[in-house]
């Protein structure tokens, strides 16, 4: 079931997006080598309720209802997506670590992602998040009324693996709004024209997945932490988007995340 958001929905899903995005900044002043993984989601969790949000991950369960245990997911290099927080996790130099968060402000959720890197990157590893982001923004250009699913997957994929890179499937971008995860499913690969059309109103998250390698990957023990078969790096980042009649609005932002890492230059 896909719901079209109305216009006073789309401002409060923006709302719960700006906290995200203020959380991320937030977390990114404290990313350095030697800090635990745990240390991050503290800082996140306590920003989130300081600002009179709840922070969706905590507690959400997986298919086998194991509750994940953090406010935000932190994937450290070879790991995908949903990283649990731990306190035996450290940053070193040349790690990139994707930190995913979502909140519910006022009944609407806030879905966000970027990968960072820790001091030093390889430039090939840097490369790999430049053209990752530079996906997710060819993905929401796509979103505009008329347009379907597909051109937002194909234009992911294209661009991705033109650059040699793998787009992982088992993962995928949805549709948001009250609940963290609605209709559609947004995958990051697909054929152009194909799958449901685009209308105003509807509210997606889009996010890439990318990996250097082989696009396949699979699940630890733990029932949440997703990581590449060959272990080479991946990267994550992603946006909330409302499709309106002139194309999309991004709603969940970069801007303060962008702020924090340009000071640090
Ligand atoms: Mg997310
Ligand atoms: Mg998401």
């Amino acid at each position: 079931m896909v719901y079209l958001k109305t216009d006073d929905e789309i401002e409060l899903l923006r709302a719960s997006n700006d906290l995200v995005g203020k959380t991320l900044a937030e977390v990114a002043k404290y990313i350095k080598p030697g800090v635990s993984t745990k240390q991050l989601d503290t800082i996140a969790e306590e920003f989130i309720r300081d600002n009179g949000a709840i922070p969706t991950f905590k507690g959400y369960p997986n298919q086998n209802r194991v509750p994940f245990s953090g406010s935000i997911c932190t994937s450290v290099n070879d790991v995908v997506v949903h990283g649990i927080p731990s306190d035996k996790v450290f940053l070193k130099d040349g790690d990139i670590i994707s930190v995913d968060c979502g909140t519910l402000l006022n009944g609407f959720c806030g879905d966000s992602a970027y990968t960072f890197c820790v001091g030093e990157v390889a430039p090939e590893v840097k490369k790999l998040l430049d053209v990752t982001k530079q996906s997710l923004y060819l993905g929401i250009e796509q979103a505009v009324p008329g347009k379907r699913i597909g051109d937002i997957g194909n234009a992911i994929q294209n661009h991705c693996q033109s650059n040699g890179y793998g787009v992982v499937r088992e993962f995928v971008g949805h549709g948001i709004g009250k609940e963290m995860h609605e209709d559609p499913p947004v995958p990051n690969y697909g054929a152009a024209g194909r799958g449901m059309m685009l209308k105003n109103g509807l509210c997606i998250a889009i996010e890439p997945m990318i990996t250097m390698g082989v696009r396949n990957i699979y699940m630890e023990h733990d029932g949440w932490t997703v990581r590449t078969v060959d272990h080479k790096p991946a990267a994550h980042f992603e946006h909330t988007i409302a499709v309106r009649p002139c194309g999309a609005l991004i709603l969940s932002s970069f801007k303060y995340i962008e702020e924090v890492l340009n000071s640090n230059q």
